[in-house]
């Protein structure tokens, strides 16, 4: 009898890695600070209990890099790849995704993370197409490695995803996770690949962002946020400014108020502005349209200021004030500037 060689190739789903484990890439300033959101997405990664690779690039990564090596949040992590490249300043995705790129197709990554930030929302599609792997956007939890929560319908409800692919690639929403904290590990420093990048079919131009010296809008304990009640933007400086002052908060808006010019438009809070989920959250003469919900409804503690007493607000809220926003919140201030 003949004997036949049957080849079987082996589904996508079930072809397994040798040893799991983990790229996440990690942002950093200008001057080398990792980003709060990075270290969100280090901790999300070290819930998947896999040896870590972080990748930092750009100019400031070497000094990153030294930040990274004191996170002792960060059992799993084994070494640190830096790309210190000026290509990489900016972090274009353009010249990114090749970069992360190199490294998944030769090693064997299970999972890439990175945070949910407009640069990973930026290149983790870029990679996805690159890969033909579908990424998993926005995370919120960590079921196991293979099964993760993420908020869909502007947060009205949590869909529970099971990725079958070999590689997950996965960002991560900062407030839903510590953001790893410092103390020494035993991670490795090392380099990253050199990428023969083709001509970028892009360029940075300049950047003009404002500047501020209060608590970063995404990662701060308090946060007061103002809406179209305020009416003008004269209000919502007198009114808005010196309550956060007193609070020592970061300053919100929705987008009513973003797009009325009351501020500027990187203070939007919402499904198309940025996700907040602080200790304390003060919303002034903001309705509580569901956009606007899906960006602050985790906050730990709401208070809300409204003259409407049927305003949805104060459906999430935990304290509500009904009344003018014009008298409340100046006697607000004032008692709290006193304590
Ligand atoms: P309004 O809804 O007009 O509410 C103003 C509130 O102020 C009212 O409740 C009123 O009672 C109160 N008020 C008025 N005068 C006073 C007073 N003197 N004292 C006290 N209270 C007073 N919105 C966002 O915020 N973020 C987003 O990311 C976002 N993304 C969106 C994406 C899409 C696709 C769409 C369609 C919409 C999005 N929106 C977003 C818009 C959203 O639907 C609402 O229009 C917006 O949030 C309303 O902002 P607001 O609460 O400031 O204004």
């Amino acid at each position: 009898a003949s004997t036949r060689l049957v080849l079987k190739q082996i589904p996508r789903s079930i072809a397994t890695f040798r040893q799991a484990s983990t790229l996440v890439f990690l942002e950093a300033s200008k001057n080398g600070n990792v980003m709060q959101s990075s270290l969100s997405a280090l901790s999300a990664a070290e819930q998947l209990g896999n040896p870590i690779t972080a990748l930092l690039a750009g100019s400031s990564a070497p000094k990153a890099a030294e930040e990274v090596k004191n996170l002792s949040g960060s059992a799993s992590l084994k070494q640190i790849l830096v790309a210190d490249s000026k290509t990489y300043d900016n972090y274009l995705p353009e010249a990114l995704a090749p970069l992360a790129l190199e490294l998944l197709k030769n090693a064997e990554f299970s999972h890439f993370v990175v945070a949910s930030s407009a640069v990973g929302k930026n290149l983790l599609p870029r990679v996805g197409a690159l890969l033909d792997y579908q990424p998993i956007c926005d995370i919120t939890k960590i079921i196991d490695p293979n099964t993760f929560v993420r908020p869909i319908y502007a947060g009205n409800a949590l869909s529970t995803v099971k990725c079958t692919q070999e590689r997950k690639l996965i960002s991560v929403r900062a407030s839903a996770f510590t953001a790893a904290p410092a103390g020494a590990t035993s991670a490795s420093v090392g380099k990253a690949p050199e990428i023969n990048n083709p001509a970028l079919t892009v360029k940075w131009e300049s950047e003009n962002l404002m500047k501020s010296a209060r608590p970063d809008l995404g990662s701060a304990a308090r946060v007061v946020s103002g809406g179209r009640g305020l009416k003008n933007k004269e209000t919502f400086d007198s009114l808005v400014t010196p309550l956060a002052d007193s609070l020592g908060a970061a300053i919100g808006a929705t987008r009513a108020a973003v797009d009325s010019g009351f501020c500027d438009n990187s203070l939007q809070i919402g499904q198309t502005g940025k996700v907040v989920a602080p200790d304390l959250y003060v919303a002034v003469g903001i309705s509580g349209a569901i956009q606007h919900l899906a960006g602050m409804k985790d906050s730990k503690v709401i208070v809300a200021i409204n003259s409407d007493a049927e305003a949805p607000i104060f459906q999430v809220s935990d304290y509500g004030l009904t009344g003018d926003l014009n008298a409340i919140v100046p006697e607000l201030t004032e008692k709290i500037s006193k304590l």
